[in-house]
């Protein structure tokens, strides 16, 4: 099939993005690496009358570390970040879920910016993120706010962006070197999105975990920071015992809905074998 007709404008700053959305309001799309946005044109599930290309936009795209946050431009793809030192130096989870997204001629054009305000739940990144507790920074005509990952993503691809918005860039605080991370996912095929995935990080100190965050990704609508799991390892080394009762705590957590592909029971017992192979990692 092919996409609908529509009219176009390369924008050249978040000014003239801003005016643009004002006047077309829902009529018009934000254009980042198009991975997503192009295929539900051309399958008809959206029609926008005109897309808005930010993909020239200075200042929108890049790493940056700085004191103890890490700042990523919403316009950074996908390989970008899986190819950066300074990414598996300071955020190693996010060098571990990069080669999970996609294939590569997906990931040299896909933006980190885009995957999150799409917000697919069965995506990586928004789960990496409610797992490093990140800051989205989103910019309209009126100002800037923040809004933390946890509270950003609101259900099946619904994020906390208004009308107008724009996600510019992800704040991320750096862990420090007593932590640790993994990020374990089962898909159908390589390159597919996941049937279930999680991404965990950890302080350890000898051998015991605190403040760990596990962050499921499709098992529902919108990442699921399994915080009953969380408790139940919380002080605990990791043996045949305590994972034992971090699994068993799940059922308090997740309540998977099935997909076309697997039932709300199989998604659930993934969730416990992934747990247990991502608290083994961290401990490794
Ligand atoms: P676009 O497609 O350009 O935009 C997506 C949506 O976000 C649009 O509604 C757009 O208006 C909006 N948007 C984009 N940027 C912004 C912004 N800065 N502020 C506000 N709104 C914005 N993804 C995964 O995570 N895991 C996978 O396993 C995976 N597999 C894939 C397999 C295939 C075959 C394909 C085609 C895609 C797959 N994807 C997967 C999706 C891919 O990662 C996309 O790149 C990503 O979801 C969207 O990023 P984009 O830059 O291409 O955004």
């Amino acid at each position: 099939m092919k996409a609908p007709p529509f009219a176009y404008v390369r924008a050249r700053s978040l000014v003239e993005v801003f005016d643009l959305m004002e006047r077309h309001g829902d009529r018009a799309s934000l254009l980042a690496g198009g991975q997503s946005l192009l295929a539900t044109l051309n399958m008809r599930l959206s029609s926008p009358e005109l897309l808005i290309d930010i993909t020239r936009l200075a200042g929108l795209s890049g790493i940056e570390v700085r004191d103890s946050t890490a700042t990523i431009g919403a316009l950074t793809t996908h390989a970008a970040i899986e190819r950066s030192a300074e990414i598996r130096k300071h955020l190693p989870l996010l060098a571990q879920a990069a080669p999970h997204i996609a294939h590569v001629a997906i990931r040299n054009v896909g933006t980190f910016g885009g995957s999150l305000a799409l917000a697919d739940p069965a995506a990586e990144w928004p789960a990496c993120c409610v797992a490093l507790d990140a800051q989205f920074v989103l910019a309209a005509k009126t100002g800037t706010r923040r809004v933390a990952a946890r509270e950003f993503f609101k259900g099946l691809y619904a994020t906390a962006l208004r009308p107008g918005e724009v996600l510019t860039h992800v704040e991320i605080p750096v862990p420090g070197p007593e932590c640790c991370s993994a990020f374990v996912e089962l898909a159908q095929r390589r390159g597919d999105y996941a049937i279930v995935g999680l991404a965990a990080v950890a302080k350890t100190a000898r051998g015991a975990l605190s403040d760990l965050r596990l962050a499921f990704l499709g098992v529902g609508t919108a990442p699921v920071l399994a915080r009953k799991t969380m408790a139940a390892m919380e002080g605990k080394r990791v043996s045949t015992e305590s994972v034992a009762a971090a699994t068993k705590a799940l059922a308090n957590d997740l309540d998977p809905t099935a997909d076309l592909y697997s039932s709300a029971a199989t998604k659930m017992q993934l969730a416990r074998v992934l747990t247990g192979r991502a608290l083994a990692a961290l401990a490794n």
